[in-house]
């Protein structure tokens, strides 16, 4: 999640342009999206071949000649770079960056890495502009202004160094007022503090939710079962893990607001967000977004592949085809019925570390649509051990009966081809592995599939 620090993005004639920009762009034709990403490719790449250590090796190699390069054949010549694994990055990140990037003002930031190994990345200016001009995007599209109250929810820890930290007895939060927001540690919510936390949201009264779906929830239930109904957000912005259905439905049913999803990276290299009418857009200012195969070759519509992106405005760790190791379904030339030109993703999958893997060495992504329509789990993660079977961890309510429990365990099993066995383990609640994100599939096999790109 984004941290803004107003500091980071006061470059107000950049934001300025980049705002009227975006807004115009959103009705542009396809052959005006694909001339904007030539002309900021250009230089990049020409930037690359300079002044980047890794891409000055790697254009050589690959017979790329920034001599030979022009606006027209640009983005054919991007693909013919390979993709970037993640895991050459994190080796080496001192060869992306750029010799001349304390121009870009880069600013360190480690991600915590779902393998457990951090990453560093670097964020710069123009990236930091671009990045704040598509959450505003997105955030106009929800019908929430900058200035407006929101809420931050998530499982992280606070500490000392957390500035504006608040507390009204037994809860504790974390209020800015220069952006007129509120944080709450999920973690730190329970039946004690409730009514604690409560009080604060009566009195700033946030307009936007935004955070980890699974605290969203948690949160919605514990003060639906309370009677605590005084506070309901008027949109709902999931952020950082992906939002299953059966999370959406319980959040909805409790919050009856528009739940928007968005995605970004903290390599900031790609956004996508949904409009109200629930079309999954991309944002083609932001980079270059491809949905590909395992050898790097653009999918058809409809079918699934992996998310690479090149973003278009960082200048001091440019990052070019970088496999996300995201899932995404291409959506080709589909366009969404709000009338916006901005091209769609039909869904983002999940990610890779969200498969599961069978013996005869397939793997199977997307294990939440088994869950589609069940009714009565309030909570659910896959657990793999082995090659043989998959644990369903759940936490039910009364409607899931023998009924539920058989139609699940069916469309489970129809999803990996009936090559597992899934037992079910009722659980009363289920906590992360560790805080951060709450991982929906843990499976301990994935390394035997690690050649995979
Ligand atoms: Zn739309």
């Amino acid at each position: 999640m984004i941290e803004f620090k107003i500091a980071d993005f006061f470059y107000l004639n950049d934001l300025a342009r980049t705002y009227w920009l975006m807004r115009r762009a959103e009705h542009w034709t396809t052959e005006k999206f694909l001339r904007y990403q030539a002309d900021h490719l250009l230089p990049l790449l020409v930037h690359c071949s300079q002044l980047v250590p890794y891409y000055s090796t790697l254009f050589k190699k690959s017979g790329l000649s920034p001599a030979r390069l022009n606006r027209e054949n640009v983005l054919d010549q991007l693909r013919r770079l390979p993709l970037l694994d993640k895991e050459v990055l994190r080796a080496a990140p001192a060869q992306f960056m750029a010799r001349n990037a304390q121009v870009y003002r880069p600013k360190a930031i480690t991600t915590s890495g779902t393998t457990g190994t951090p990453l560093t990345v670097f964020w710069d200016r123009g990236s930091n502009v671009m990045e704040l001009c598509s959450m505003q995007r997105f955030w106009r599209w929800a019908g929430f202004r900058i200035g407006q109250s929101f809420l931050d929810l998530r499982s992280r820890v606070f500490t000392h160094q957390d500035r504006h930290l608040s507390t009204q007895g037994r809860a504790q939060y974390i209020r800015n007022w220069k952006i007129n927001s509120l944080e709450f540690n999920a973690d730190l919510i329970d039946k004690t503090s409730l009514s604690d936390y409560y009080q604060v949201l009566l009195r700033y009264q946030p307009r936007l939710l935004r955070g980890h779906p699974q605290a969203m929830q948690k949160l919605a239930l514990l003060l639906q079962e309370s009677g605590m109904t005084g506070w309901k957000p008027r949109v709902i912005t999931p952020t950082s893990e992906a939002l299953y259905d059966f999370q959406k439905a319980e959040i909805a049913r409790v919050w009856p607001a528009p739940i928007l999803d968005h995605y970004g990276l903290k390599e900031h290299n790609a956004f996508f967000a949904q409009c109200p009418e629930g079309g999954y857009h991309i944002f083609p200012e932001y980079g270059i977004t491809e949905i590909v195969d395992d050898d790097g070759v653009a999918v058809k519509p409809g079918e699934e592949g992996w998310i690479v992106a090149t973003g278009l405005h960082n200048f001091a760790q440019p990052l070019l085809r970088y496999n996300t190791r995201d899932r995404g379904v291409a959506a080709g030339d589909e366009r969404c019925s709000c009338g916006r030109t901005l091209p769609l993703i039909r869904s983002v999958i999940g990610r890779i570390d969200d498969c599961i893997y069978t013996e005869n060495g397939a793997r199977y992504s997307g294990m939440h649509f088994a869950f589609f329509g069940r009714k009565g789990i309030q909570k659910a993660r896959l657990i793999q051990e082995d090659l043989h079977t998959v644990q369903v961890e759940l936490v039910i309510t009364p409607e899931f009966d023998q009924q539920e429990a058989e139609a699940l365990r069916e469309a489970l099993s129809r999803k990996v081809n009936h090559q597992l066995n899934f037992t079910f383990v009722y659980r009363d609640d289920i906590n992360q592995e560790k805080p951060g994100k709450f991982k929906f599939v843990v499976s301990r096999c994935h390394l035997q599939s690690a050649d995979r790109p």
